[in-house]
């Protein structure tokens, strides 16, 4: 093992739970700081695990980090409890004509990357979802795209990481700690206490830009990107509603169903940058009426939770992870690990990794600068870094 640490982990959100996760199986020491964990994104989010069926145009060069973080899952969650990892597979349906196009597209760049799909006549995907409307114009299966329960995972690492006997400090964090030679030492705490550490990770979500004593000229851009997402209850005589997560094009916008262990299911979600931090009436109603269009039965299911979270954005849609510099070169005891976007659930292994690897000291793949946490900040601007 490498030498012993001691983490402080800035926020317990599906990233920041991951990162604590990784270092205490590594055997190092963590206090986890949050005051409402597993409130944030990670309490909206469905939990698709999603490289195939989430691979957007101009995103290409995330890929990489989402497959290899979707390969890291299983390993991921030995040790934990109940975390509603489902492998059965993913079906993307299009509505209309023109959403079959569209599909049609994704389809041929998910291709041209090598990655696993099969096309579906419509009679092979009733076949497979009995519940889907007869009236869809396409689908495809991506056998590779599955999912989890953020909030049973949050849980379940957060009585993992109780049980290995690491810190929840149930506080939030208002600054780093510097030393006088610009080190971070730890994090001072709203009420004053420090705690010290020798590497303290920034992994709070849109909350990161907010701390004092970040670096001066570390500029990070994050946005809220607000999602609304509904779960419902699936009555005993429809169930199950469908077996597999059901994403769809309809009247080209996204919509997905996505069933849970317990009988309920997930349809989300919209996506507003409005501010509006409550449901909207308006992203409620499309949602039902796109689901609908896609699986007709969801018009009898029970509607349970209507939710809103805010995605943090970044202005590529890529993650802000690694290190990042100061005018000495990079700030020593410093992680940020932040800008998940749409996929942190999916991300959250890979940030662990990464996150352990740099705290260890190893050395960082080239292919993960283009993440740099600094890659925004005006003295980083031009550089090759
Ligand atoms: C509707 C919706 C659906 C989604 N679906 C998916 C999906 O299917 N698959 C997927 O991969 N991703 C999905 N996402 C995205 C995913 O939820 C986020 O990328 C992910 O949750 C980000 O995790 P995080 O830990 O960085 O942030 P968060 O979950 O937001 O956690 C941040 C934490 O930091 C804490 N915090 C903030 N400030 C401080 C402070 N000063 N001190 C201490 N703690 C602090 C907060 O209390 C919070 O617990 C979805 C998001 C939304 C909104």
């Amino acid at each position: 093992m490498a030498v012993q640490k001691h983490l402080a982990v800035v926020g317990a959100g599906i990233v920041g739970l991951g990162i604590a996760w990784e270092a205490a199986r590594r055997g190092h020491r963590v206090t986890v700081i949050d005051p409402a964990p597993g409130s944030g994104a990670t309490f909206a989010a469905a939990g698709m695990l999603a490289p195939v069926s989430e691979l957007y145009y101009q995103e290409e060069q995330l890929l990489a980090l989402t497959l290899e973080s979707a390969r890291r899952y299983p390993d991921f969650l030995q040790g934990l409890g109940s975390t509603g990892h489902q492998t059965a597979g993913t079906l993307v349906a299009a509505f209309d004509a023109a959403d079959r196009l569209a599909l049609e597209d994704l389809r041929q760049a998910q291709l041209a990357q090598g990655l696993r799909v099969e096309q579906l006549t419509s009679r092979e995907a009733r076949r497979l979802e009995p519940a889907l409307s007869p009236a869809l114009s396409g689908a495809f299966l991506a056998p590779d795209d599955h999912q989890i329960d953020p909030r049973a995972l949050s849980a379940a690492l957060l009585d993992a990481l109780a049980g290995a006997g690491a810190g929840i400090v149930r506080r939030r964090a208002a600054a780093l700690a510097r030393s006088g030679t610009g080190e971070v030492t730890g994090v001072v705490l709203d009420d004053g206490t420090r705690i010290a550490a020798d590497e303290t990770v920034m992994a709070n979500g849109l909350g990161t830009a907010l701390l004092d004593g970040l670096p001066a000229s570390l500029r990070l851009p994050l946005r809220p990107v607000y999602g609304d997402i509904l779960r419902l209850r699936v009555p005993q005589a429809l169930r199950p509603l469908v077996r597999l997560t059901v994403r769809g094009l309809v009247r080209g916008l996204p919509v997905y169903v996505v069933p849970r262990e317990d009988g309920t299911v997930v349809i989300g979600a919209t996506s507003r940058e409005d501010g509006a931090d409550a449901p909207s009436a308006g992203g409620v109603y499309q949602l039902l009426r796109d689901a609908q269009a896609l699986v007709p039965a969801v018009a009898e299911l029970q509607l349970e939770e209507t939710t809103c979270r805010a995605r943090p954005g970044t202005p590529d849609n890529a993650p802000l992870l690694g290190r990042v510099a100061e005018s000495e070169g990079d700030v020593p005891g410093l992680l940020v690990a932040t800008g998940f976007f749409r996929h942190g659930v999916l991300l959250a292994p890979a940030a662990a990794r990464v996150c352990a690897d740099l705290a260890e000291g190893l050395p960082v793949p080239a292919e993960l600068l283009q993440f740099r946490p600094d890659r925004f900040s005006t003295s980083m601007e031009g550089s090759q870094r």
